[in-house]
């Protein structure tokens, strides 16, 4: 289909990336109620593109055009049935515009289509909210036109201007043109449906509603709509929600309003503006990621300088979005000079301190949002506390855990919650690690507190032990694990009926396991903390928990793990069963597979049974036992 020249210059017909036909035709059938919003992506293209040769202009003296005046105008023929927006930005050469706009950059573009299409149930929100996250603005266009022809010239001087046409049905063609000055130019044949943008007023309410804060003039018919001003820099007073949840869509492409923000306008030691945002639940692809991102951006006196500048926030805080304009830095900044720059230090310092303040507003003033919140990106707060000792302590004010005292598995509770309701005597915050709060709940460890009445934090995160091991203590309450065999709690409550086995039973039960489990457990102890459960593992001084074992093991096979001490309840009908039959024979051969059995018992209740044969073959023996014994009564 082309008629190329031998250069390569001359008319061609090319077909979109399949990607893009698929999301075309998503975007014409599904999303045409939101028709309005190709305005506000095709303008936020526009003012990227200012951004960029604006910048580039700063090291680059030859740029075309050098002294254009930066700006967007938008041109309405009513008898063409057209609406013509052009910027004076960077431009695009050919390469650039079969690149950018035939493809999709995104290289998640597949992926992107694949949740496009999942999230078609979940409705149009749901999929504004895809297509501001992927960076498909420029689609948004088909949406209300027939057809779009694109002519663009780049701000290297050398490039020739190109012109890009396509009716949005799988195909695009390209051919030189001729346009004289630096920037793009899409002209919109409107289709018959959508003729309401050619009105000015209705395309002057759009601009106000969605692009105010662009930081060019607009222009509708030669006349200037949007107030230019940087949102930031304006008193807080004088911006409104709506406005500051605009600008936070255009920065993100989230449509979703986020949770809260922090309008920072500092003047000394160091002058610079910001605006922080606190999303709802926006995927973050970066969040988990082994690579993650801050995506914060960093402008200087107004100039866009980088996106995602991570010398602004620490990784923790990598949930925050939003911009940063510093006034005391170069324009010509290097990434460099970021890294070691006293000023970037004391500006990132006061937006730990803001965010951490946002964050702690919110939970003494609305729990349920900070939840939310909570919910979304707790686990990467959590980070904080070994990673930011300056405001370690901040940081685990705003931790949430659940809680054995709460019966609703999804209820988490703060530790000052945990602190204000501790028993007078009380000196420790009680803590249990494991894989899931349900595992954790149902631990023979917890008997004796649930009998005391004291609460346990239930960890169920693989962060936590480590986060609980770096606070060390919070106010001047120590973190104790209830999984330590030095734990002491006193003498537990008696319990009605319920007979202890004879001292001397006990202790000779204990010294004849200790025999049969050496080089299987490390002691054997009466146990203080059990009421309805035999036995139970805990972990000497000095060993590893249960569950950082566990978490070392994915990571390391050869992992040996601590030998732990068995406790064993002598108030149990089971241990005291035992203790006779000691008393009876002293080399019972079944009291010696017993002995594993009770082992076994407790780390399969754990999970973490290494040897399924021996658990069978104990199995077995007790079978035998029990089923004759039964046998034997019926006879
Ligand atoms: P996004 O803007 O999210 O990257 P788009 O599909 O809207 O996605 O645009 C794709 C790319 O096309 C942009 O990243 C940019 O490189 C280029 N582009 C779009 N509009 C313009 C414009 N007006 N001037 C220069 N380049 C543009």
């Amino acid at each position: 289909m082309s008629s190329e020249t031998p250069t390569g210059h001359g008319v061609e017909e090319r077909a979109f990336q399949t990607e893009v036909q698929q999301l075309l035709h998503l975007l014409i059938h599904s999303l045409y109620t939101h028709s309005e919003i190709f305005l506000r992506e095709l303008i936020s293209n526009a003012s990227d593109a200012l951004d960029k040769v604006r910048h580039r202009a700063l090291t680059d003296k030859g740029v075309l055009d050098a002294d254009a005046d930066l700006e967007i105008s938008i041109d309405v023929s009513s008898s063409a049935k057209t609406l013509t927006l052009s910027d004076t930005g960077i431009g695009m050469t050919r390469d650039e515009v079969v690149r950018n706009i035939g493809t999709i950059a995104h290289s998640g573009s597949a992926e992107f289509l694949k949740r496009l299409a999942e999230s078609k149930e979940q409705g149009t929100q749901e999929q504004l909210k895809l297509i501001g996250q992927f960076g498909v603005g420029f689609y948004a266009v088909f949406m209300v036109a027939e057809r779009v022809v694109l002519t663009s010239r780049s701000a290297d001087p050398d490039a020739e201007a190109v012109m890009w046409e396509s009716t949005g049905d799988g195909t695009y063609t390209l051919a030189p043109a001729d346009k004289k000055e630096r920037g793009t130019e899409i002209k919109i044949y409107l289709r018959d449906d959508c003729s309401e943008y050619l009105d000015a007023h209705r395309l002057e309410g759009i601009i106000r509603r969605h692009s105010d804060f662009v930081g060019y003039p607009i222009k509708v018919g030669g006349k200037q709509v949007n107030n230019t001003a940087a949102l930031w820099t304006r008193p807080r007073s004088e911006v409104t929600a709506e406005q500051y949840n605009e600008f936070y869509t255009h920065l993100t492409g989230d449509p979703e309003a986020p949770l809260a923000h922090e309008h920072v306008i500092v003047d000394v030691p160091i002058q610079f503006y910001a605006i922080l945002y606190l999303p709802r639940q926006t995927p973050m692809p970066w969040l988990f990621n082994p690579e993650p991102k801050v995506a914060v951006h960093l402008h200087v006196r107004r100039v866009f300088i980088q996106d995602d500048c991570k010398e602004l926030l620490p990784l923790y805080l990598r949930f925050v979005r939003g911009v940063v304009d510093c006034d005391d830095l170069p324009l010509n900044v290097s990434r460099e000079t970021l890294q070691h720059s006293p000023v970037m230090a004391k500006v990132r310092a006061t937006l730990v301190r803001r965010v951490l303040s946002l964050l702690e507003d919110m939970a003494k003033k609305d729990e349920s949002q900070y939840l939310t919140f909570w919910r979304a990106y707790g686990t990467v707060l959590k980070e904080g506390v070994p990673s930011d000792t300056e405001n370690r302590d901040r940081v685990a004010g705003l931790l949430r855990f659940p809680s054995s005292l709460e019966d609703d598995p999804t209820t988490v509770v703060s530790l000052q919650t945990y602190v204000d309701r501790m028993q007078s005597d009380q000196k420790h915050i009680y803590y249990l690690a494991g894989e899931n709060r349900e595992a954790i709940a149902q631990s023979p460890l917890l008997e004796t507190f649930r009998q005391r009445g004291l609460e346990v934090l239930l960890l169920d995160e693989h962060i936590d032990e480590w986060v609980v091991n770096h606070l060390h203590k919070f106010g001047d309450k120590e973190f104790q694990a209830v999984d330590a065999a030095d734990l002491d709690l006193g003498a537990p409550p008696r319990i009605e009926g319920v007979e202890d086995a004879s001292r001397e039973q006990t202790i000779e039960l204990v010294s004849f396991l200790k025999k049969q489990l050496e080089g299987r457990v490390s002691d054997v102890k009466e146990s203080t903390r059990l009421t309805d459960s035999p036995c139970v593992l805990v972990v000497p001084q000095g060993g590893l928990s249960q569950n950082m074992e566990r978490l070392l093991k994915m990571t390391d096979r050869q992992f040996e793990a601590t030998r732990r001490v068995l406790e064993i309840n002598p108030r149990h009908a089971i241990i005291r069963n035992l203790g006779q039959v000691l008393q009876r024979d002293r080399d019972s051969a079944e009291l010696r597979e017993w002995a594993h059995v009770l082992v076994d018992y407790v780390l399969l209740g754990e999970g973490t049974v290494e040897n399924p044969q021996r658990v069978t073959r104990g199995l077995q023996s007790l079978l035998e036992v029990a089923s004759a014994s039964r046998a034997g009564q019926g006879s």
